[in-house]
């Protein structure tokens, strides 16, 4: 599954729509980076993301805040974006220090500008099937699932992981589309057996080329969202491509998928708030 092409196709989309609204409007959509320290995979990540905006017409207000930041200055700064009517998407980049309330810090962002989907607010609302925005990597996920057609209703998908930005998000999203719903995660037993048994697996554990071909059902759909050193997923994809009727490279399927939501959801953000919705 080409999660490169379709992952340019939906920033050209976000694109347009960004030029669209610079012409109604005269503004441009903003989405304010924070960061907190130097950690050098988030810097990069960071600028990944600012760099990916800029090619879609989205302005980025980036914010470097010194590792010895309190919580309660992030959580002042954070406040302070989300009260700015200039920024329409708010991007706190995780990890944010251990002795850092990260989840108060999250909650700091308002709803209507959580553009990576990380607050409690969104996580309900998606359980809830109500309107928001969703934790931008399962977003992408099941875009992708969508983009090749992948039948879930009734058909049995197991995520391995379940953290709340990845793994149990995906679960739910994947329960709200009627397939039919196990999780895995590090305490589950026989876990080769349990994937076995799936029509879609999706990997979200962050272990290199853990799940291995044998593992997988003949004719089964695999999303492999783990991201490790050396740039591997969680699946040993040449074992697994032999079995599965659909696959995500890594690099070149899940992450761009990320990126790409996050520009649709800043640019959908930056549209409701000009509208005055
Ligand atoms: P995480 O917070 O560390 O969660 C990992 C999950 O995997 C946990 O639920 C853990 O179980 C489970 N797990 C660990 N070892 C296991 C094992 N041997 N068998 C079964 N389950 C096991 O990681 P994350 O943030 O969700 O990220 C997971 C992977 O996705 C990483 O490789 C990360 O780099 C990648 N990722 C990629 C993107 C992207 O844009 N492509 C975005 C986010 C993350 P417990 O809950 O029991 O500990």
């Amino acid at each position: 599954m080409d999660g490169t092409g379709l992952a340019r196709r939906i920033v050209a989309d976000a694109a347009a729509a960004a030029a669209d609204l610079r012409e109604r409007t005269s503004t441009s959509p903003c989405l304010a980076t924070v960061l907190v320290g130097e950690d050098p995979a988030s810097v990069t990540y960071v600028r990944m993301k600012q760099r990916r905006c800029a090619q879609a017409g989205i302005t980025s207000r980036h914010v470097a805040l010194p590792a010895s930041i309190g919580t309660s200055e992030l959580v002042d700064t954070v406040a302070g974006l989300s009260e700015d009517p200039s920024v329409h998407g708010i991007l706190l980049q995780h990890p944010v220090g251990r002795h850092i309330d990260e989840r108060a810090a999250f909650e700091a962002i308002a709803p209507h500008k959580d553009v990576d989907g990380v607050t409690m607010h969104s996580f309900a609302a998606m359980g809830f099937g109500e309107p928001g925005f969703v934790s931008c990597t399962p977003g992408g996920i099941m875009r992708l699932l969508d983009e090749y057609g992948v039948e879930l209703a009734g058909r049995h998908a197991v995520v391995i992981g379940r953290s709340a930005i990845l793994g149990k998000p995906a679960g739910m999203l994947l329960l709200a589309r009627n397939a039919t719903v196990t999780y895995c995660h590090s305490h589950t037993r026989d876990l080769s057996s349990m994937i076995r048994q799936a029509d879609i697996v999706v990997a979200a554990v962050g272990r290199p080329r853990l799940i291995k071909g044998d593992d997988i059902k003949p004719g089964a759909v695999v999303i492999d969202a783990g991201y490790n050193a050396g740039n591997v997923g969680d699946v040993d994809f040449d074992s697994a491509a032999a079995r599965a009727s659909l696959i995500t490279p890594v690099p070149g399927g899940v992450g761009p998928m990320t990126i790409a939501t996050l520009l649709a959801q800043t640019v959908e953000a930056a549209t409701r708030q000009l509208a005055g919705a």
